[in-house]
């Protein structure tokens, strides 16, 4: 697992890993990882740069 299955939870409201994580587009075509959040299983959403 690279550290790139980091994101931030917001209700740990620390960084977690991300569980279930797949890379998504958004609308305003930028490019993030979805996915849960190991320890509590909240939805996170993590956005890629370039
Ligand atoms: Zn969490």
């Amino acid at each position: 697992m690279a550290n790139e299955n980091q994101g931030y939870c917001v209700k740990c409201k620390k960084s977690s890993e991300m569980t279930q994580a797949e890379q998504v587009t958004m609308k305003n075509g930028r490019k993030a990882m979805k996915g849960k959040c190991a320890t509590c299983g909240t939805g996170m959403y993590k956005i890629l740069g370039k």
